[in-house]
């Protein structure tokens, strides 16, 4: 297998897949359609940068996987994942700024104006470029997974731990994120069992102390989940025990993933300086890239918090940032 492409090799691929038909040039260009993207858009628009927005994959981003949002203040009696993006969908258009449908396929960022493929054939040139493409959770990928997906399968659990208050629920992985969302779950449920596929943690010494102090978290190390089972609803994983060989049933009504996240920046990594797992990296307390004029936020750029509002609040920092950019260049 191919693990590793010379940059010459990733460039004539681009090339390859960006033929366009049509092009255009604009002064803000938004890539990602979460509350990163929609944010930076309302900012945007208010600011008279025209941006126009492409939504990518997955319109709303990882919030239209997730039924009710209790913790994005102003929603007393929370709402929705959909129906908030939606409405963050019309109050950016309410101020202008231009939704379209369609996926960012390739980046030339070597010069200026930076060159965004959308959908292979429509070339974008523009001055500035929002980058909040997310991060895209991972899934162990059993069938059972996707079937129970919003019936006792989630991979947050801040955003769905609440629901499963007083049950028994089970946490896959081993690393800090893992350690992470049992520790809040065990805030929550009786019982939390963690599910960890080697005989060692992952995750930070200090979090794996916490862990293994909490007295409602049982970890099984060496043991792989097999298969989610229940009916309309989960009501246990069948996991399989590598020192005995044996498999057997956890009774368990929630299943958190906890395997890490994948983040949405592979067009960008020749140009954008990111960390080993592909996070773009961004200067603290900005949104600013290391090239003048791409800015990143929301989860693409943020392996720590992954929260809608502080998605929210670094797409809003991030319209600032370009606002500003444009004036100095006189863009
Ligand atoms: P990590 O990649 O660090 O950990 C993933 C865990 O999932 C590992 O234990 C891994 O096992 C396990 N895993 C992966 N695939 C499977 C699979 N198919 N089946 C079973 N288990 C699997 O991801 P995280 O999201 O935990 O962390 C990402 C980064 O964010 C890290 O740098 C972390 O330190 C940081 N972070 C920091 C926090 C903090 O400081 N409070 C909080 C959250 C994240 P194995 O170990 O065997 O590979």
């Amino acid at each position: 297998m191919e693990l590793f492409k010379s940059i010459g090799d990733l460039h004539e691929e681009q090339e390859k897949t960006s033929t366009p038909e049509s092009s255009e040039k604009v002064r803000c260009l938004i890539i990602g359609s979460g509350p990163a993207g929609y944010t930076a858009a309302i900012y945007a628009a208010r600011a008279n940068l025209a941006p126009v927005l492409y939504e990518g994959l997955q319109p709303g981003g990882q919030l239209t996987t997730t039924t009710d949002v209790e913790n994005f203040p102003g929603y007393p009696d929370g709402v929705s994942g959909p129906v908030m993006m939606e409405d963050l969908k019309k109050q950016a258009e309410r101020f202008g700024s231009d939704i379209r449908w369609g996926l960012a396929t390739a980046a030339d960022l070597s010069a200026q104006p930076y060159r965004i493929t959308i959908d292979d054939r429509h070339l974008i040139e523009a001055d500035s470029v929002i980058i909040a493409t997310g991060a895209t959770a991972k899934y162990l990928g059993l069938e059972s997974e996707q079937q129970f997906m919003g019936h006792g399968v989630s991979a947050c659990a801040t955003c769905d731990g609440f629901f499963y208050k007083g049950m028994d629920v089970a946490v896959v992985g081993g690393g800090d994120s893992a350690c992470e969302e049992a520790l809040y779950l065990s805030g929550l449920c009786k019982k939390v069992y963690m599910i960890v596929r080697r005989d060692v943690f992952r995750a930070s010494r200090i979090m794996v102390e916490r862990v293994l102090n909490t007295e409602n978290i049982e970890v099984l190390f060496e043991h792989l989940p097999k298969e989610v089972v229940g009916d309309q609803n989960v009501d246990g994983v069948i996991v399989h025990n590598k020192k005995t060989g044996k498999d057997y049933k956890v009774e368990v009504e929630g299943f958190f993933l906890a395997i890490g996240h994948k983040p949405n920046s592979d067009i960008f990594a020749t140009y954008l300086n990111t960390d080993d797992v592909g996070y773009i990296k961004t200067t603290p307390g900005t949104s600013r890239t290391n090239l003048e004029g791409v800015f990143a936020c929301g989860d693409v750029q943020d392996a720590h918090y992954r929260q809608a509002v502080t998605a929210a609040g670094s797409g809003c920092m991030a319209a600032i940032d370009t606002e500003r950019y444009l004036s100095e260049k006189g863009l």
